[in-house]
């Protein structure tokens, strides 16, 4: 092949992805405004393929159980038993979680909350388990929701994404509005799927400003579907089209996992803590 100047900018755009641009605007809708939220030209929640496309439906990885392990020096935070549930898990207020233990596995309760660890941290690897249920009702977002947050904050979504539209930035493995999965590794509703997650912390300035964006890099049944993304900004629902801002916020948070009004469940939850700083010394560049 010939080399020019047109192929070398584009292998350089390649290997450094530029920042999104996120535009936001206000639209009157019935008496009421709306805030609508642009990334990258892409309306936050959009549904239309033709503008946001689905991500392409690929054969999960079989499970593998070595991988599935978790190693020497991991923190344990749910093995299986009632107790490591009781040891590890609580409400968001710190009280008592409402959540069941099933069949060796944690289930969410409608109503009862999120679920927590005691525990809280910064940049981390965490794997985790997790099935929606076998009995599949709703449809969309309604169908088998639940979700991963890192540092209580920013989620990696849980969904039956299985044979069940919605919009990308939504579906199972999504950034919650700010990133859909590179591919849709789902398995059937009551089957264990897993997460690999590997989540570097975002840092902040003194007033407040973000200077180093989170970064997720996440394998869904063995299918990396974010490949070291920095993530633009929040992921909690602010509307029907905008998501939330970064946030000035501590060095440390806790797991939790979303009740969403689905009985989801999770099991084999373990996770690294991973050493790159914290807010007061900052990072050194690697
Ligand atoms: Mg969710």
């Amino acid at each position: 092949m010939k080399l020019t100047i047109a192929t070398v900018f584009v292998g350089t755009a390649a290997l450094f992805a530029k920042e999104p641009v996120i535009k936001k605007e206000i639209r009157e809708e019935n008496g009421k405004k709306v805030e609508y939220m642009f990334i990258d030209g892409v309306k936050v929640h959009e549904t239309d393929p033709a503008k946001q496309p689905q991500p392409k439906v690929v054969t999960p990885k079989p499970y593998d159980a070595e991988k599935a392990k978790a190693p020497e020096g991991a923190i344990v935070l749910f093995d299986g038993t009632e107790e490591s549930l009781k040891k590890n898990w609580s409400a968001m207020n710190k009280g008592e979680t409402k959540w069941k233990f099933v069949d060796g596995a944690m289930e969410s309760v409608r109503r009862a909350g999120y679920i927590r660890t005691k525990e809280e941290f910064g940049s981390v690897r965490l794997h985790l388990e997790f099935a929606t249920p076998k009995e599949v009702k709703g449809n969309g977002q309604g169908r088998g929701n639940s979700g991963v947050f890192l540092m209580g904050k920013y989620e990696v979504q849980v969904l039956d994404s299985y044979e069940n539209v919605t919009y990308p930035d939504g579906q199972c493995g999504a950034l919650y509005g700010r990133k859909p999965p590179l591919v849709n590794a789902s398995r059937k509703p009551g089957e264990w799927q897993t997460y690999d997650i590997t989540f570097h912390r975002p840092l902040f300035d003194e007033s407040g400003k973000v200077t180093r964006k989170a970064k997720f890099t996440v394998i869904h049944n063995g299918e990396v579907i974010h490949d070291n993304l920095e993530l633009s900004g929040g992921t909690n629902w602010r509307g029907p089209h905008s998501v939330s801002d970064y946030q000035k916020h501590g060095d440390v948070g806790p797991i939790s996992f979303q009740d969403h009004g689905n009985p989801v469940r999770y099991r084999n939850v373990w996770i690294q803590k991973l050493e790159d700083g914290d807010q007061k010394e900052g990072v050194k560049a690697k």
